[in-house]
């Protein structure tokens, strides 16, 4: 029986939280199995090489699950890169997600990196036997003026040398679907992993909604008008939607799932939870 990808995405703590966070994240994600834990990279300051490489090895070393660490390259030379791949290298990372990264208002990209697709094509070159991943949006990127647009770039990600990609959020599997159709039909067909951030608070999805497009259907506008400023409940009811999401999209026969799980191991576990038998050979024991 075909056994979907199951896996988790953490990020170091910020420059201003103690760096023990992550610690107490990571331990309260104990007993969950996933495939591998991945790990966020910031713009690419020395900070941002050190800490993900640093969490990675901490992961993998101590809690015995594969790593994958993030790499972002706007605003990186090829010299700033080189080290961010020897310190994952070090790290035993199980693979890279290679990312262009988001413009910062103000600040003026290098011009190495223009596209995840060159930061791939140097990753190829320099690291031929590390494993490429790429990311993916079911609803298109904000840049792209469509969603067909955006699947030509995806293409080139992957012939570039992506082997597996993972999905940006979203709250309608509708959209998912759709996006997986556009994809196959493109002829990409590598790995694609859902990405799914449980509903915690009416300002997170608000302020993730309007920096990355994404649709909020009825359902989850009904959710957060019903439960307002009660956090609890409305924390339950999102582990609820997010579990009812996961079911759906692993019954039909999705490639995996990515639960983003902003350091919260308390609703990541509850998540995991409701949905653990639909990973049959990832049982927490
Ligand atoms: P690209 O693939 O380069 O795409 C960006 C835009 O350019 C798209 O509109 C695309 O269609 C277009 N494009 C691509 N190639 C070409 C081309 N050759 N010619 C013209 N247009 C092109 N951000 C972080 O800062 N740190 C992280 O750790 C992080 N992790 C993420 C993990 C996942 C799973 C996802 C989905 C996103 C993550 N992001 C992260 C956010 C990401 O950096 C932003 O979404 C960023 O704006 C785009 O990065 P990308 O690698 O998808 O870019």
């Amino acid at each position: 029986m075909h056994k979907p990808i199951f896996s988790l995405e953490v990020f170091p703590p910020k420059r201003d939280a103690p760096i023990g966070t992550i610690y107490d994240a990571l331990d309260g994600l104990e007993g969950l199995k996933p495939d591998f834990i991945s790990v966020t990279y910031g713009h690419g300051t020395h900070a941002d090489r050190t800490a993900t490489a640093r969490i990675a090895n901490t992961i993998r070393q101590d809690y015995q699950i594969p790593t994958v660490a993030h790499l972002t390259a706007l605003y990186s030379d090829t010299e700033r890169i080189d080290e961010a791949l020897d310190l994952f290298e070090k790290a035993k990372v199980g693979g890279v997600l290679a990312l262009r990264g988001d413009h910062l208002d103000g600040c003026e990209p290098v011009g190495v990196f223009n596209h995840a697709s060159d930061l791939i094509t140097y990753i190829r070159e320099r690291k031929p036997d590390l494993k490429i991943l790429a990311a993916c949006y079911p609803e298109g990127h904000t840049e792209s003026e469509s969603l067909d647009e955006d699947i030509i770039h995806l293409k080139a990600k992957v012939d570039a040398g992506a082997s597996h990609l993972i999905s940006q959020l979203f709250y309608d599997n509708a959209d998912f679907y759709r996006f997986l159709e556009k994809a196959r039909a493109a002829g990409i067909t590598v790995p694609i992993e859902a990405g799914i951030m449980p509903v915690t608070s009416a300002k997170s999805v608000y302020s993730m909604a309007s920096k990355n497009n994404t649709r909020i259907p009825k359902a989850v506008t009904a959710m957060l008008d019903k439960w307002g400023d009660d956090l609890p409940s409305l924390r339950a009811a999102g582990i609820n939607f997010a579990a009812q999401q996961i079911t759906n999209l692993v019954a039909n026969d999705v490639d995996g799932i990515h639960l983003y799980t902003m350091n919260r191991a308390a609703t990541a576990r509850r998540i995991w939870h409701d949905v653990q038998p639909l990973f049959s050979n990832n049982l927490e024991q």
